[in-house]
């Protein structure tokens, strides 16, 4: 409960330290999680046998961005929707 799911420690892959969640990156195919500053040490997943080419921000916490972005739209859509915004009642042109 009131935990910021971005702060939620993860732990370096390569130094063993811990990582916020929302400063690590993840190997695009094990999801491996590191430092950005170790992963550019590495160039590489330290994962052994892992062929991970790349690096992306932490897959969890990019959804939970995502969600935090929408937000703003989906409170808006409930106003709109309490407002009858939606509605095909425009005044004038259902009329007879
Ligand atoms: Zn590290
Ligand atoms: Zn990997």
């Amino acid at each position: 409960m009131g935990q910021d799911p971005g702060e939620r420690p993860l732990r370096c892959a390569y130094c063993h330290d811990r990582v916020a969640g929302r400063d690590a990156l993840a190997c695009d195919a094990c999801w491996t999680h590191l430092h950005p500053a170790c992963a550019e040490e590495l160039g590489r997943c330290p994962t052994l046998g892992c062929r991970g080419a790349g690096w992306a921000p932490s897959k969890r916490v990019r959804w939970e961005e995502l969600v935090r972005a929408a937000a703003p739209w989906l409170a808006l859509g409930e106003v709109l929707d309490a407002a009858g915004a939606w509605g095909p009642t425009e005044p004038g042109l259902s009329s007879p």
